[in-house]
């Protein structure tokens, strides 16, 4: 039977593979509400029931499908444009476009 890996091990063959090829490995806060705000403008609109797959900003109306707007929000907090990401501290100012 093929051994399926948990978090944990699955966390640290990220964390290897990404240092063989010296790659940036970020962790996120796990509570980051990256489905709770637009992608595109920061607005939060707050806890979305998961019936719910997309979602339309009332800040700038721009129509997300929710994963792909939590997918961009991961990948912002990732990069440490957010406010509170915690455990890595990477300070990069970031001037925000707001289109
Ligand atoms: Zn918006």
């Amino acid at each position: 039977m093929r051994k399926t890996l948990n978090w944990r091990e699955f966390r640290a063959l990220c964390e290897a593979k990404s240092q063989k090829y010296s790659r940036e490995f970020v962790v996120i806060n796990p509570w980051e509400p990256t489905s709770q705000v637009c992608s595109e403008c920061g607005y939060k609109w707050g806890k979305l029931d998961l019936k719910i797959r997309s979602v339309q900003c009332l800040n700038c109306g721009t129509e997300h499908d929710r994963d792909e707007n939590a997918a961009k929000n991961i990948n912002k907090v990732g990069r440490g444009h957010c406010h509170d990401s915690k455990r890595t501290r990477i300070d990069r100012k970031t001037t925000s476009v707001a289109s």
